[in-house]
């Protein structure tokens, strides 16, 4: 082992000058942080999976004390050592909105505020759930951490690209920070760019990529896919994308391909709006995630294995170590994978392959261009309370889409939904918005809030 910052640039004035101190107390905080998370993920096997049996006791003697939902799964005991994971029931998306519509967030009175996150628009079945200011901060320290467990360059400058909602006429917007800060301001780095698109103009996308160097790329598959479509893979390369970080769903071997083709190298991260991150992929043994176990516990359902390229497959369920607000233990994020002890380059720690995400969410248009399709549910509930939804492209020029909703619906609503969704989509689409008493998912065990039937 050997701990060396030679490579990390640091800021001319890093360190403090006050008598026999060295590091400034926020620096400090935020390097001791990212050292726990380091410590956890990449320490010996038996000291994390004692601090994660710890973890989890908390969590469970919490939901079981603050909630009547967690006391009727977990019962009431004197002591939680003896809990067996495996023996709790799976915790599904209705659950989760039964537990969240009656008990609101579970941290105690007098406890740091919550905020309120919903769901992206990937699932048909929207959630809303509550985060505590711990959750916030872990997420922003464990996207730091991964700069140093992949040894990336943190002068790169990052271009990060984020699906909101925007009624700007290019369907997308920029931000920029120039502040060259990073770490809490004690290293250089690049600037920092956020784009959040609805349904980009391609052409003007392209243009405003071009006028920064990209340097660590951190967008969905969608998005790249579409840009490669429109573009051509030499477009990445002059705009100066040193690395293309995939967020969200898995990106295609195809994109892979083409971006490695002119030198770009790839990784991902697997991750969901309500856990966070969940693993990231191995810098050894491509489409192998380690797990984040500082995060999060992972587990198959036994229940529902099935062959997947040869290997034991199931539906993912995870346990959230540090869900106080609105706990998620067992929880069916809603994609399949095959779980491993231990990953091939030879890490000692969980590792997930053959991880089945969400479908691509293109739209396809009239002149077989496609275009980055999500809705985020949030947007969906701002129109209504609705319980599930499904969009579809059926064909060509035709969107489908189906809302379950406890209520029926008054048309102004209707016609509300079938503007969110054409406000996504672009012209040329008849949209059709149906009520419907139930979702008929059949086979589709995802239950995809999008679903392209012409590139499926
Ligand atoms: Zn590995």
């Amino acid at each position: 082992m050997k701990i060396d910052f030679s490579t990390l640039p640091l800021a001319p004035h890093a360190f403090s000058e006050a008598p026999m101190t060295f590091c400034k107390s926020e620096h400090k905080r935020i390097l001791s942080s990212i050292m726990d998370i380091l410590l956890v993920e990449t320490g010996h096997r038996v000291a994390r999976e004692n601090w994660q049996a710890a973890q989890l006791r908390n969590l469970l003697a919490h939901a079981a004390q603050r909630s009547a939902f967690w006391r009727q799964r977990i019962g009431t005991r004197k002591s939680y050592a003896d809990v067996r994971l495996s023996s709790l029931p799976a915790l599904t998306r209705a659950d989760l909105r039964q537990q969240v519509a009656r008990e609101g967030s579970l941290m105690p009175p007098g406890s740091e505020p919550t905020q309120k996150h919903a769901t992206s628009g990937s699932s048909g079945v929207p959630v809303e759930f509550f985060v505590s200011r711990m959750n916030g901060y872990y997420n922003s320290v464990r996207g730091l951490a991964q700069h140093f467990i992949d040894g990336r360059d943190l002068s790169l400058s990052i271009t990060r690209f984020k699906s909101l909602f925007t009624d700007d006429p290019c369907g997308f917007t920029v931000s920029k920070v120039d502040n060259p800060y990073g770490l809490q301001g004690f290293v250089l780095r690049g600037a920092y760019k956020k784009i959040e698109f609805t349904h980009p103009d391609l052409k003007a996308l392209s243009k405003e990529l071009r006028r920064d160097p990209i340097g660590l790329m951190i967008a969905q598959p969608r998005i790249v896919e579409a840009l490669l479509q429109f573009a051509g893979v030499d477009f990445f390369k002059e705009a100066g994308v040193a690395i293309w970080l995939s967020l969200g769903d898995r990106p295609s071997q195809s994109a892979r391909d083409a971006l490695s083709s002119v030198g770009i190298p790839v990784t991902a991260n697997y991750s969901c709006e309500e856990i966070g991150m969940i693993g990231y992929e191995c810098g050894s043994a491509p489409n192998f995630y380690h797990v984040c176990t500082s995060n999060v516990l992972v587990e198959i359902d036994q229940t529902t294995l099935a062959d997947f390229d040869g290997q034991p497959a199931g539906r993912v369920l995870l346990t959230h170590l540090h869900s106080y607000a609105t706990p998620f233990i067992r929880y069916d994020v809603g994609d399949i994978a095959s779980l491993h002890k231990s990953c091939p380059c030879g890490h000692q720690g969980p590792a997930l392959s053959n991880i089945y995400g969400r479908s691509k969410q293109l739209l396809k248009h009239a002149d077989g261009s496609l275009s980055p399709f999500l809705i985020r549910g949030a947007d969906i509930l701002a129109v209504a309370d609705i319980s599930e939804f499904r969009i579809r492209q059926t064909e060509l020029q035709t969107i489908v889409v189906e809302i379950a909703a406890p209520e029926t619906l008054p048309p102004a609503k209707i016609d509300a939904f079938r503007q969110l969704v054409k406000t996504y989509a672009g012209e040329g689409f008849d949209i059709q918005v149906n009520q419907v008493p139930k979702i008929d998912w059949g086979r589709d065990t995802k239950r995809l809030g999008f679903r392209n039937e012409l590139l499926s």
